[in-house]
């Protein structure tokens, strides 16, 4: 088995914004919770990173989800910003929810400025309650709605131009309306947080927003649209993740391969080669699974609201990201430690997905719920 044999091999005009451009200011946008500059993400835009699973019609690369999955994990290898494919794989996920709805208005608005890199829309959901307490609402005035909503952390919320925002309206149900940043009323914060510090984290508070209904997105059973939104960010999310924990690994070994002590390179210590090999087959295997969670989004087969392979494929990539991170640190030493060598950085971003995308904790109760009810259902039939 050769290494990196699966890498996607990105065109020279990616690659060249990657390493060029947004690489230079990683550390310094970590530094002061900058979010990756607008200008980034239109450029991001001209190389094809938005375009994604968007079809030719709308100025998309028509690529499936498995192909996109591979193309944002190359992009994670060579990004040493973990944010930058956070954000482009957020924005273009969003786009591509709104193309599905069909509607000719939205598409206009939103999805074809969002390929031009002209304007982009986050997802806002989270607030401080579970999904059937959802207490942000949207009440309907005439050909308006009345939107009042506190969201506490919206990737990428510092530069959208909208949100597709998830509200209780006056019958109780959740509906989702995409919601211009600039109507009155409308605020953004910034969040400070530990890591994935440029990733233009923010809250979002909306008092007596008048919003045309035209922005309509999901009018009824939007738990079933969040689901069916987050069960495929779910592994696109960890792609990124993917690349970057390979790009660590490398890293971590060629700085061992130079870090002579006692007469000889740290590699050629057993109890390193020992951890790197752990480290190695962790993220090998967290490759197969991902990739087969990409073929089968790609392919179409799966359960659209929640499927439990998608989430396991989520949940063992972060947990092995997140010793990759550990391991790297462990092994550097106090170079490791360092900001300024950027390893502790990785570390700081990969735990931010412990909670985000799907709390690794709720995961497990899902999965384990999941679990027990197969094996019930296939007693009860008697096998
Ligand atoms: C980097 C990052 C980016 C994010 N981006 C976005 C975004 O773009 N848009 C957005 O809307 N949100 C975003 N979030 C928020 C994220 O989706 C939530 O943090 C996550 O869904 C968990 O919700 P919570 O924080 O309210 O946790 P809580 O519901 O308060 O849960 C906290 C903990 O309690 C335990 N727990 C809660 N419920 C259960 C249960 N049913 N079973 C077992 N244990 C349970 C778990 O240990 C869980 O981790 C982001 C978060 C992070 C960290």
């Amino acid at each position: 088995m050769q290494r990196q044999r699966t890498l996607y091999q990105l065109p020279d005009s990616a690659l060249e914004l990657i390493r060029n451009r947004v690489n230079p200011g990683c550390a310094e946008r970590d530094a002061h919770g900058a979010p990756i500059p607008l200008h980034l993400l239109r450029e991001a835009a001209d190389v094809g990173l938005l375009a994604g699973g968007l079809p030719k019609s709308v100025s998309g690369q028509g690529y499936d989800l498995c192909r996109w999955g591979m193309i944002l994990e190359a992009v994670g290898y060579h990004c040493d910003d973990n944010a930058f494919p956070l954000v482009v794989s957020l924005f273009s996920g969003v786009a591509q929810t709104i193309y599905d709805s069909g509607d000719a208005r939205l598409i206009d608005r939103y999805v074809r400025p969002a390929l031009r890199g002209e304007r982009f829309t986050s997802f806002a959901w989270t607030e401080n309650a579970d999904a059937f307490s959802l207490a942000s609402t949207a009440v309907r005035d005439g050909d308006s709605y009345i939107v009042n909503a506190d969201k506490f952390l919206v990737t990428g919320g510092l530069v959208a131009d909208a949100f597709m925002t998830y509200l209780r309206d006056e019958r109780g149900d959740v509906i989702a309306l995409i919601i211009d940043r600039g109507l009155p009323g409308v605020s953004v914060e910034p969040v400070s947080t530990m890591g994935m510090r440029a990733a233009g984290l923010a809250s979002l508070r909306m008092v007596d927003v008048r919003v045309p209904a035209t922005r309509l997105l999901a009018g009824n059973d939007g738990v079933g649209h969040v689901q069916r939104f987050l069960n495929r960010r779910r592994v696109i999310v960890t792609c990124g993740f993917l690349g970057r924990m390979r790009g660590v690994l490398e890293e971590t070994v060629r700085h061992l391969d130079g870090a002579i002590r006692y007469g000889q390179p740290l590699t050629a210590m057993q109890s390193v080669q020992g951890a790197i090999g752990r480290l190695c087959i962790g993220m090998e295997t967290a490759q197969v699974i991902v990739h087969q969670a990409l073929q089968r989004l790609g392919t179409g087969d799966y359960i659209p609201e929640w499927d439990a392979h998608l989430s396991m494929a989520k949940y063992y990539l972060i947990e092995r990201a997140i010793e990759v991170g550990e391991g790297a640190l462990r092994l550097c030493g106090g170079r490791g430690y360092v900001t300024a060598n950027g390893i502790e950085r990785n570390l700081r971003d990969f735990l931010g997905f412990i909670a985000g995308a799907g709390a690794q904790d709720i995961l497990e109760v899902d999965l384990g719920n999941w679990y027990i009810s197969q094996v019930q259902r296939e007693q009860w039939a008697g096998r």
